[in-house]
């Protein structure tokens, strides 16, 4: 049986970026909690793997692209679970060979299913939903991502785990959801999520309507609203992207501390936690703590340019 190390290590780091304001930093190292699994796709996955098992469902099905962490996740959990899984590919023209993710998804025993992208885009209306029960049987189907309820709650145990009290948490967002835990769990910090990919303004209604989802009254969402910072000037040109500048900053942070990053989500954290303590928007003496979300696996394309692997 795998081990998973949780509650995952808080660790205080030390960065010269940092100590002309006094930045009292520390990492929550969710990318330690399994080799294979990046970070909060456990966390994610985590209550709705307990949902499977209580409803006796024949497989978990979910979402992604040819890509995704989340898929990668998935069927790595469901091989060492014992869950059958089936993953819906968006891309018809893809199969089990097309690259690493997808080789490694389908040797961990995923049911791989290439669609359209016109019928990947169906993917959150119930009617495609229930065909796709009609195709596949009794099937517990989790958003793309890992973005739903269960998928938030088991996110809120990040903040849980935590045994200092920070006045910043930052953290890197893609569907938001991770973030939406994050402002479930009780905690006075301010959060700051920074989005992944371009024009990033949207995930704020997403982080709302799933806190809403997650049965938050009007007066604890706007407090919520209220708590969360989200700065969208650090996604380097989009989802996937980075530049010279981010790749450079990457290597600086593993020199000083040995600390690696992933460019396509926790450097963009990294390195606007970075920016906005440089710029006092996070004053100085401040205690923060930088959740490390995990998968190095985004690497791949610029590993001749790193330090590190
Ligand atoms: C998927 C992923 C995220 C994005 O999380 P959301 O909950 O979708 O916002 C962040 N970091 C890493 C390493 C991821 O794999």
């Amino acid at each position: 049986m795998d081990t998973f190390n949780l509650p995952s290590p808080l660790e205080k780091i030390d960065l010269s970026f940092f100590h002309p304001f006094n930045t009292n930093l520390f990492i929550k190292r969710d990318d330690l909690i399994h080799a294979d699994i990046s970070g909060n796709k456990w966390r994610k996955l985590k209550l709705n793997l307990e949902k499977f098992k209580q409803g006796r469902y024949e497989s978990l099905l979910t979402f992604g692209g040819a890509y995704s962490n989340h898929i990668a996740a998935t069927a790595s959990l469901g091989q060492m679970m014992g869950v059958p899984t089936i993953g819906i590919i968006r891309g018809d023209e893809l199969n089990p060979q097309s690259n690493d993710t997808l080789k490694k998804a389908a040797v961990d025993g995923m049911n791989l299913h290439f669609v359209s992208r016109e019928e990947y885009s169906w993917r959150y209306e119930a009617d495609y939903k229930n065909d796709l029960r009609a195709k596949f049987g009794n099937v517990w189907i989790v958003e793309e991502g890992g973005a739903n309820f269960y998928g938030m709650m088991g996110c809120a145990d990040i903040i849980r785990e935590l045994t200092v009290q920070a006045d910043y948490i930052i953290l890197p967002a893609g569907t938001g959801t991770t973030t939406a835990g994050v402002l479930m769990a009780e905690n006075r910090a301010k959060i700051i999520a920074v989005p992944a990919l371009a024009n990033g303004d949207f995930l704020r209604e997403e982080i709302m309507s799933l806190l809403r989802y997650g049965g938050l009254t009007d007066e604890d969402i706007d407090e919520k609203n209220e708590q969360l910072i989200l700065p969208t000037e650090f996604a380097f040109g989009g989802y996937g992207k980075s530049t010279t500048m981010l790749i450079d900053f990457m290597n600086q942070v593993y020199e000083e501390s040995g600390l690696k990053l992933d460019q396509v989500y926790s450097a963009k954290a990294f390195f606007a936690l970075h920016r906005l303590v440089e710029s006092g928007i996070i004053e100085s003496e401040k205690t923060v703590v930088s959740i490390h979300t995990g998968g190095l696996q985004g690497n791949q394309s610029i590993k001749d340019k790193l330090i590190f692997d």
